[in-house]
């Protein structure tokens, strides 16, 4: 599964930057045009937290929307799939928003 995957490399940057310290809440920005479920992600998360240091941490997902601007006219737009075209029948768009996948804030008990 393509999410496990993910899941496992965010848990993993996690604990590298967190040592040993006891994780209390992961908050990931996962872009609704990123392609990863999000749901998915909250289903692997505590698979792959058992027995680490993040094990019984909350999980948070915040899922930006995707925006775009058009290179043809310049108007900027919402976007939930990547078919969408700019109002002036244009393809030629530039993302902006949509397609993070990062990890915004971590909480540690101190
Ligand atoms: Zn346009």
């Amino acid at each position: 599964m393509h999410e496990m995957a993910i899941t496992q490399s965010v848990i993993q940057a996690v604990c590298e930057r967190m040592g040993d310290a006891p994780v209390q809440r992961v908050c990931l920005e996962i872009g609704t045009l990123s392609g990863v479920v999000a749901d998915s992600v909250r289903f692997c998360f505590d698979l792959v937290t058992a027995g680490t240091t993040l094990e019984g941490a909350s999980l948070e997902i915040i899922q930006p929307t995707g925006r775009a601007r058009c290179r043809d006219c310049g108007a900027e737009f919402e976007l939930n799939d990547l078919l969408v075209l700019c109002e002036c029948g244009s393809a030629n768009r530039e993302l902006l928003a949509g397609e993070e996948l990062k990890i915004r804030e971590v909480e540690v008990l101190v």
